[in-house]
C-alpha cells in the first residue's frame, strides 16, 4: 500500500483531468493523475482559438487552421461560412492530450498509468479516501483527501460515487482518420471543414470532414441505436471524394449531451468534462468545455481543502452552468428542432446563408457567449427561425 496521502487524485488524463491536475499542482497541492492509457481518444479535434489563450496552450499543437465551414444540405446545396473574426483550430488528440499530461507532471503532479476500480472510506481515517487502482493487472490503493472524476463519458467514478436519478443522454460518434494527398485536398480543402446535414448520413446529428494537414477526420454521430455509423461514414467518404483515402485508424465513442444534475457527492468527489456530461448539444464540442470543467473542479477542490467546507465542491457545476447553461439550452433546442428531419435540415442550411446567423454563430463559437451587442440580429434570426419552422424552406 502506498503510504503517500495526496490532496487530490484525478482519474482520467484527457483534457479535463490533465487541466485539473495542472491547476492543482500549480497551487502546490499534492496531486496524483491516473490514466489507463493505451488508447487515442476518438475525436474530430476541432477547438476554438480561445482555448489556446485561456489555457496557455501553444499554437504549435495545431495540425490545421480552418477558415471556412461548408454546410451541406439534404438536397446537396451548400453554404460556405467564412469563420468571421478568427479560425477553428484542429488538434490531434494523441499529441494534444499527452502535452497536457506532461505539463501537469512538469508542474509537480505525479503521473500513474492505471485503471480506477473503486473507492472506500475507513471510519478510522476521517477526511480521507482509499482509491483502488489496477496497474499491470495488480490491484493496489492510494490515499487521497479528494477525488476528481475526469474519466470520460462512461465514467466509473460517476457511476460509483454520484448516482443520478435520470439516465445519461448520449450521441454515439464514430470516425475514420484517413491520409489525404495534396491532390485530394486540392484548393481550399485543407482549410475548410465540412458539416453534412443529410438524414442518411445522420438521422439526428451530423456528419463531418475535418482537415488535419496530411490526414482528415471523417465521421458521423447519432443518438439512434441500431443506425450503422460505419456504413454512414463510408457513404460520407464517398460523397466527399475520400473513398480511396488510405485508412489510418477507425474508432468510436459516446458523446454525452446533457450536463448531469449533480457533479459532486457533497463530501469528497467531484466530476469534470465528459464525466459530468458537458459536451455542447448540436455541435458536439467538448474539448474546451472539458478543460473549463477541469479548471472549475480544481478550483472547487482547492477551496474545499482550504476551508474544510465540502459544499465548495458544488461550485464547479454552479459556475459552469452560470457561464454556459444558456448556450447549452439554446443549442439543445436547436438540435431538437433543426436536426429532426430532412425538411428542417434543408431549412437550417438555407438559414446559414443569413449574415446575422453567421455572425451570431461564430461569435458564440469563438467567444463562448451569446452576443448581446446586437439584440436586433437575435430578433431577426428568431423570426426567420419561426418562419422556417412553420412554412419550411422556400425554393431557392
Ligand atoms: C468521434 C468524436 C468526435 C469528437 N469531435 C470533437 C471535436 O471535434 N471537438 C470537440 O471539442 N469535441 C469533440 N468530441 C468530444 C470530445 O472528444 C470530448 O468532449 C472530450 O475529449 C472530453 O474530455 P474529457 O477529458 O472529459 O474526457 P476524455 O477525453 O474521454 O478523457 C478521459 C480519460 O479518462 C481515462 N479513463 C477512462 N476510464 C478510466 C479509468 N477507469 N481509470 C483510469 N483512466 C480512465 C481515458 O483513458 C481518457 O484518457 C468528439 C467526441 C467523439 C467521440
Amino acid at each position: 500500500m502506498n503510504q503517500a496521502l495526496y490532496d487530490v487524485t484525478v482519474i482520467g488524463g484527457g483534457p479535463a483531468g490533465a487541466t485539473a491536475a495542472a491547476d492543482l499542482a500549480r497551487q502546490g497541492l499534492q496531486v496524483l493523475l491516473v490514466d489507463r492509457g493505451g488508447r487515442i481518444k476518438p475525436c474530430g479535434g476541432a477547438i476554438p482559438p480561445r482555448l489556446l489563450s485561456e489555457f496557455d496552450v501553444p499554437e504549435s499543437l495545431l495540425a490545421a487552421r480552418v477558415s471556412e465551414a461548408r454546410m451541406v444540405s439534404p438536397a446537396n446545396r451548400h453554404v460556405d461560412m467564412e469563420v468571421l473574426g478568427g479560425y477553428v483550430g484542429m488538434v490531434d488528440r494523441a499529441e494534444f492530450d499527452e502535452w497536457l499530461r506532461q505539463r501537469a507532471a512538469a508542474l509537480g503532479a505525479r503521473r500513474l498509468t492505471g485503471t480506477f476500480v473503486g473507492v472506500d472510506r475507513d471510519p478510522a481515517r476521517p477526511g480521507e479516501l482509499t482509491v483502488t487502482l489496477t496497474t499491470d493487472g495488480q490491484e493496489h490503493s492510494v490515499r487521497s483527501r479528494l477525488l476528481i472524476g475526469a474519466d470520460g463519458a462512461q465514467s466509473r467514478v460517476a457511476e460509483l460515487c454520484i448516482p443520478q436519478r435520470r439516465a445519461r443522454k448520449f450521441v454515439y460518434a464514430y470516425h475514420e482518420v484517413v491520409q489525404v494527398s495534396e491532390a485530394m485536398r486540392g484548393g481550399d480543402a485543407g482549410s475548410r471543414c465540412e458539416v453534412w446535414y443529410q438524414g442518411d448520413i445522420s438521422p439526428d446529428f451530423y456528419g463531418w470532414v475535418f482537415p488535419h494537414g496530411s490526414t482528415a477526420s471523417i465521421g458521423v454521430g447519432t443518438a439512434r441505436r441500431g443506425f450503422s455509423l460505419r456504413q454512414a461514414t463510408m457513404e460520407l467518404r464517398s460523397r466527399s471524394g475520400l473513398l480511396d483515402a488510405p485508412l489510418v485508424r477507425r474508432e468510436g465513442a459516446p458523446i454525452p449531451i446533457k450536463p448531469l444534475a449533480r457533479w459532486d457527492n457533497g463530501r469528497d468527489v467531484v466530476l469534470a468534462g465528459d464525466a459530468a456530461g458537458v459536451v455542447a448539444p448540436a455541435s458536439g464540442e467538448g474539448i474546451y468545455y472539458a478543460m473549463l470543467g477541469g479548471r472549475l473542479a480544481a478550483d472547487a477542490a482547492a477551496a474545499t481543502l482550504q476551508t474544510a467546507d465540502c459544499r465548495q465542491l458544488a461550485m464547479a457545476r454552479r459556475r459552469f452552468m452560470r457561464a454556459h447553461g444558456r448556450v447549452f439550452w439554446v443549442l439543445g433546442m436547436m438540435q431538437y428542432f433543426w436536426y429532426a428531419s430532412d425538411r428542417r435540415r434543408e431549412g437550417f442550411v438555407k438559414m446559414c446563408r443569413d449574415p446575422d446567423v453567421q455572425r451570431l454563430t461564430w461569435d458564440a463559437y469563438l467567444h463562448k457567449r451569446l452576443s448581446r451587442r446586437d439584440p436586433l440580429a437575435h430578433l431577426r434570426v428568431f423570426f426567420k427561425d419561426i418562419k422556417q419552422l412553420l412554412i419550411g424552406p422556400a425554393p431557392s
